[in-house]
């Protein structure tokens, strides 16, 4: 095991130990199952009943409503080193957290004092539901509408590629309340056991095949008026700024997918032998290695940072994307470095860095692609300019 920046930056003994138990969990309930569950394409419901007893699945939930407390250097620690075993086990995860931090800070206190303790102990698992066949990066433009009927809001649509979505008790769903654009968008807090929500599961997918991949269909769905997250017309706010703290999630998975990348290309290469030596001995190999090092550290520390200020109350949303950014580009080119490396062995499953390899793409995806990513550090800097 490879251990880098962690010790450079100031992370303290408290937030050093989540990430261990976080990694200790990680080695003894995922490691000697994963390549199975990736090949049986397995969503292994059990464990984030363990993550959930160990407190890692409301590590930013605050003790009063049944969390660990823990603060988001914490969170991307744990979130790395699931990562680092099982990158779709690092997502769920990311998810379920980015739901809890949105009620924790949006929500009413009936809502928090409802969702909480259950999202906290890993009983009840969280979903988020934003895209649509027709809207993904424009996802201001979504078309599912929430109309109002008494006490109630009626809810009609259909959401694509909902991580979770089988598994979720509750999903965060943006829906239509009012006119176009992202002014008309409404958040709510949907029981997925409600009547007229089907939940159909993609099965194919290049990777992350432990994590849960849905479209959900939304058919007269009748929801309580509580259900409504904050006002009318604040949804698309809401559900941008989930999506701005999720960033350091899913950085935190890049970076943990990198790890597992240097791990393996650092053992495989001294272990490796031709012409007579080992393979590390040759600098077409080991520049390779200390180039992942290198990049390693960078996305260790852009994550750490963009937690710190979002643990410090301090603005972090352009911070979040560089380390989005970066985390995914850099863990989707040293996955194919890490292939490189292993030859042959690297593009059999015999070896785990086909599964870095497929599973590193998404991170440059989800949670906003790698160009709106782009797009957001690029305003900061210049403006609006269209
Ligand atoms: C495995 C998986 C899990 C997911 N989980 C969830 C989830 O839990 N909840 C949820 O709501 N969504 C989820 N998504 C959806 C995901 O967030 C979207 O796929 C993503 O936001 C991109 O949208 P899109 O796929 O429609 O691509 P599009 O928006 O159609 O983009 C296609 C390409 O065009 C580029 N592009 C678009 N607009 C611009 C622009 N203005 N400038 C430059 N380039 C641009 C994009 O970067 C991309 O390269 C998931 C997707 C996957 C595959």
């Amino acid at each position: 095991m490879i251990e880098t920046s962690a010790r450079a930056f100031d992370v303290t003994p408290e937030q050093r130990a989540v990430g261990d138990l976080a990694r200790e969990i990680a080695l003894r309930e995922i490691a000697p199952n994963v390549a199975a569950w990736d090949r049986g394409h397995v969503f292994p419901r059990a464990l984030y009943t363990t993550l959930g007893d160990a407190g890692i699945m409301g590590i930013i939930v605050p003790e009063k409503y049944g969390g660990a407390g823990a603060d988001y250097v914490s969170y991307a620690l744990a979130i790395e080193e699931l990562a680092r075993v099982d990158a779709g086990t690092a997502v769920t995860l990311s998810v379920h957290a980015m739901i809890g931090s949105a009620i924790l800070r949006l929500g009413n206190d009936e809502q928090k004092s409802h969702y909480l303790p259950e999202l906290a102990g890993g009983d009840v698992i969280a979903g988020f539901a934003l895209t649509e066949p027709g809207a993904g990066s424009d996802a201001g433009s979504l078309i599912s509408t929430a109309r109002r009927d008494g006490d109630s809001y009626v809810l009609n649509g259909r959401k694509q590629w909902c991580t979770n979505g089988s598994y979720a008790g509750v999903t965060m769903g943006m829906f239509r309340t009012g006119g176009p654009g992202p002014k008309g968008v409404s958040a709510f807090l949907i029981d997925n056991a409600t009547p007229g929500i089907v939940v159909e599961k993609v099965t194919e997918k290049l990777g992350i095949h432990t994590s849960n991949t849905c479209d959900i269909a939304f058919d007269d769905v009748r929801v309580p008026a509580t259900a409504l997250l904050g006002d009318e017309g604040t949804g698309f706010s809401m559900a941008m700024s989930a999506l701005t703290a999720g960033r350091i999630g899913i950085a935190a998975q890049a970076t943990g997918i990198l790890a597992a990348c240097l791990d393996a290309s650092v053992k495989f290469a001294t272990e490796r032998e031709q012409f007579g030596k080992p393979i590390a001995a040759f600098e077409g190999v080991s520049f390779k290695i200390a180039r992942m090092a290198t990049d390693l550290d960078a996305a260790r520390l852009l994550v750490y940072r963009a937690a710190a200020l979002c643990d410090r109350g301090e603005p972090f949303a352009i911070e979040a994307s560089k380390a989005k950014l970066f985390a995914s580009t850099a863990a989707r080119t040293h996955a194919a470095e890490a292939v490189q490396i292993h030859g042959g062995y690297g593009y059999t499953t015999e070896f785990p860095v086909e599964r870095y390899y497929r599973d590193a793409k998404i991170t440059e995806i989800y949670e906003g692609t790698s160009e709106i990513q782009q797009i957001i550090i690029g305003r900061s800097l210049l403006g609006r300019l269209d």
